[in-house]
This record gives C-alpha cells, sequence and structure tokens, in this order.
C-alpha cells in the first residue's frame, strides 16, 4: 500500500519535521542489555523545535488549525511537558499566538521545557491544582473564554491525543515499513514510551492498515495500563476510520507493559537512570528520564524475563524528550 492509498496524502499537513529520521543499530547496547537485535528509530531527530515524536502529529493539527483560521494555539500539561515546547513552536512558526495552560503553580525554577517554552513566547497560565488532569477542563476554559473576547483559538488536547494526532504516526509506520525493506530488517515488535497514547495508537492504525506482522509493545509512563489499553484502541480505531478504513483492531493487539512508572509520572527511577546511562555508554545516545528511560528499562526487564527471544529483531522508538536532562541539578544522573 503506497502512501496514497493509505489515504494520507488527502490530509492537509505543514511539513516541520525533517523526515525520514535515521534508523541505527544498536549492537553494544544489545550486546550490555542481554536483548535481541535491537535497532532505534531516531524520532528524537524529529529537528523541528528541539524535536521528539509531538512534530509529526502537530504536522496534520496546524495544518488544521490554519484551515479553520485559527489565531491561537491551546495546549497544557505539566511546566516540563515536550508538547507543550513543540506546539509553542508550531505557533511562532506559523505566526498563531501559543496559550499554554500549566498544572500546579510557578515553578521555582526556568529550566528544561519551561524555559524554552516561555522563550517561544507562550502566554502562560497555571491551574493551580497539582493533578495534571485538571488541565484538560482548564483548555477548554481557555478556549471559550478567548472565543468571547473575539479570538478564534484552536484547543489541543494534552499531548495532541487526538484523531488528528494520531496519523503523524500511522504515517510513522509507513515511513518505518520502507526503511525496513530497505535495510532488509524484519522486525518482530516496536518497542516504545506510551503517555497520552496516541503514539502507540498510530504506530499500531499503520501496522496493522500495512498488514505488518509486527508487534507494537507500549510500556506505560503515566496512566494505568487499562486505561492506555483502552485509549489506544479508540484512537487507533478513530484514525483507521478518517482515513476511510472499516478495519478494526481487536484488543488483543493493544500490548500495554506496567511496571516501570517507578514512584510516578516525571520522576525519575533507579531502573531508568540505569538505562539512561547505558544508552548513552553504549551508543551516544541521550535518552530522557520520563519516558525513553523508563521504556528501556522495561524493555530490559522484559528482555531478562525472557519476552523477548534472542532470535528475534526489536525496534526502539526513541520519541526524544532530552530536555528533561537539563531540570534541576541532576544529582539523579551520577554515579
Ligand atoms: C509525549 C511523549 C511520549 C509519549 O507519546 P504519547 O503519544 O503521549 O503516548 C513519549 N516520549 C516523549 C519524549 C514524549 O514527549
Amino acid at each position: 500500500m503506497s502512501l496514497d492509498e493509505l489515504g494520507l496524502r488527502n490530509i492537509p499537513h505543514v511539513l516541520l519535521a525533517s523526515l525520514p529520521t535515521p534508523i541505527m543499530e544498536a549492537p553494544r547496547l544489545a550486546a550490555a542489555i542481554g536483548s535481541p537485535r535491537l535497532w532505534i528509530k531516531r524520532d528524537d531527530l524529529t529537528g523541528f523545535g528541539f524535536g521528539g515524536n509531538k512534530i509529526r502529529g502537530l504536522e496534520f493539527l496546524l495544518a488544521d488549525a490554519l484551515a479553520q483560521e485559527a489565531d491561537t494555539l491551546v495546549t497544557g500539561a505539566g511546566p516540563q511537558s515536550n508538547y507543550v515546547r513543540a506546539t509553542a513552536a508550531a505557533a511562532a512558526h506559523a505566526g498563531l499566538n501559543m496559550v499554554a495552560v500549566y498544572s500546579g503553580t510557578t515553578p521555582p525554577q526556568v529550566q528544561g521545557n519551561y524555559r524554552l517554552t516561555r522563550l517561544l513566547g507562550a502566554d502562560i497560565r497555571f491551574t493551580g491544582n497539582p493533578d495534571r488532569a485538571s488541565v484538560d477542563g482548564a483548555i477548554e476554559e481557555t478556549a471559550l473564554e478567548l472565543r468571547s473576547a473575539g479570538r478564534r483559538p484552536y484547543p489541543i488536547p494534552r499531548g495532541g491525543a487526538s484523531v488528528l494526532g494520531t496519523l503523524g504516526y500511522v504515517q510513522a509506520a509507513y515511513e518505518l515499513a520502507t526503511q525496513c525493506v530497505n535495510k532488509d530488517i524484519s522486525p518482530d515488535a516496536l518497542v516504545l514510551a506510551t503517555g497520552s497514547c496516541g503514539t502507540q495508537a498510530g504506530l499500531l492504525a499503520g501496522v496493522r492498515l500495512l498488514r505488518l506482522p509486527w508487534r507494537v509493545e507500549g510500556f506505560t509512563v503515566s496512566r494505568p495500563v487499562d486505561e492506555v489499553k483502552s485509549r489506544v484502541l479508540a484512537l487507533a480505531q478513530a484514525a483507521i476510520e478518517r482515513l476511510g478504513f472499516t478495519r478494526t483492531i481487536a484488543p488483543q493487539d493493544v500490548i500495554v507493559h506496567g511496571g516501570f512508572i517507578g514512584p510516578g509520572y516525571g520522576v525519575p527511577t533507579p531502573e531508568g537512570t540505569q538505562a539512561i546511562r547505558l544508552a548513552a555508554r553504549c551508543e551516544g545516545i541521550f535518552l530522557d528520564p520520563t519516558y525513553t528511560g523508563k521504556a528501556m528499562a522495561g524493555f530490559l526487564a522484559y528482555c531478562n524475563r525472557g519476552h523477548f527471544r534472542r532470535d528475534e529483531t526489536v525496534i526502539f522508538l526513541h520519541t526524544g524528550g532530552e530536555p528533561a536532562l537539563f531540570v534541576g541539578e541532576g544529582s539523579w544522573l551520577n554515579e
């Protein structure tokens, strides 16, 4: 199936990412972990606005915002959100205003993604409630408030986990399939960190539409496993329908692993930190403490328990997030 047949070319998008992102073999990391043959898909290198996975979905969301003649993008999350930073960069690039709605209160230090989002000129607000879910209602309220002031807001849910946002990873599945053919790689599984679920959902939808024999295995970094499974299923199904197909995703196709969040979302874990060190020292690749480090720690543990067989081939999706390495004094990284 071509990109045309997938129906993706009919849906407007604004070019932001540098694509295709590289896919690199990671033999020293694989040896250190005792993993199957391991490749890393470098979506940390999507380039625009410090890169990461969120840039792909923003291409579709930004095009939709422009088609609706919006003048302001509105989204939110915690102050260290990669998504808010990427959305603020997209807004600046398109000449739109940006409102960032953060949970909690003003952080004591201006670091990492919060620093970058401020640098991008976003209008920043806080919900005053430390629960990140407090942002969901606040995004809608902010959009209403802007609308009644005569503005044209375009609200985007946390993480861009909407049908349009999910399409970025349907396209990524196609990109990856092409790279695998060219490099003669036959992956058994794609492994990734899952948060708001659009990335896993898009990959799963793409893999199913392209009839690829790949498992898509997410390690949750924030939500409970059951919640992630139902969100991934719903978003993947909605993406397939948006593209005009009728294929159904079976619940057993949604593979989500738990057990690596530690004390909470965004809080570094010893296993995650160990995985960050391994990737840095074996491959010169930086993982992040909130997402990719925890997913790699999960992958390592699942290799140890024999879930991934030695004769398999796995592609780890590096979803970015490196600005989090520059938050705090970093003692958690020291050995
Ligand atoms: C948002 C994010 C993820 C998770 O993607 P979702 O689509 O929200 O599940 C993974 N890694 C990084 C670095 C992210 O910023």
